[in-house]
């Protein structure tokens, strides 16, 4: 059965058993459509099985310092109850002689995170895509004390899963998750505390 079928399927059985009446022609020209808007609902939710993975351009560069990237909003749906996260992703780089078209990062969080994924692991997908488009192979071999450079990914997010059932958190209890490469991962030099002082001056705490 096909995934619009599904959807018009369950749409169907849910109205139903809250007492609609698709009969009824005025209510049928309410909701005929409801498991075509949902079916549409999902394909956005899960882009990355419905549209191209984003090219990162990336260009030449003889700046070295820090860009961070900040809040971009993302949406997933949780793998373990389908439900709804939503959250904010902080991206920072210390880039080698390439830097990547600025709209890139966006393009590549919302993507990345339109899946059926766990927040931990999009963390992590977002950070080595990062890592494979900015560096070469030879510099990611490096080990974090010699390296120079780096790609650091906060995510923020909100598990409606965790909202409304089960534990029931506050709405405004958040998840944090990090990944962090070469300098970020050495405190001595600094790119970690700075990067994450951007994030807590972004989240407004
Ligand atoms: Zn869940």
């Amino acid at each position: 059965m096909l995934l619009k079928e599904i959807c018009e399927e369950l749409s169907t059985t849910l109205l139903k058993a809250s007492k609609k009446d698709l009969n009824d022609p005025a209510t049928h020209k309410e909701y005929n459509r409801t498991g075509e808007r949902y079916y549409n609902l999902l394909l956005e939710l899960l882009c990355r099985r419905t549209q191209e993975k984003p090219e990162l351009t990336s260009f030449p560069t003889t700046n070295n310092e820090m860009i961070v990237c900040g809040p971009v909003d993302f949406y997933s749906l949780c793998p373990h109850h389908l439900a709804l996260i939503f959250g904010k992703a902080y991206i920072g780089y210390v880039p080698r002689q390439k830097v990547l078209g600025l709209s890139k990062i966006p393009r590549l969080v919302r993507w990345l995170a339109g899946d059926l994924i766990k927040q931990e692991d999009l963390t992590v997908e977002i950070s080595d895509n990062l890592e494979a488009a900015v560096f070469d192979e030879s510099v990611r071999a490096m080990a974090p004390e010699v390296r120079h450079n780096g790609v650091a990914v906060v995510l923020r997010a909100t598990h409606t899963c965790m909202m409304v059932r089960g534990v029931k958190v506050n709405n405004d209890c958040l998840t944090t998750t990090s990944s962090m490469t070469g300098c970020f991962l050495d405190s001595q030099k600094q790119a970690r505390t700075e990067f994450l002082s951007f994030v807590h001056r972004g989240a407004g705490s």
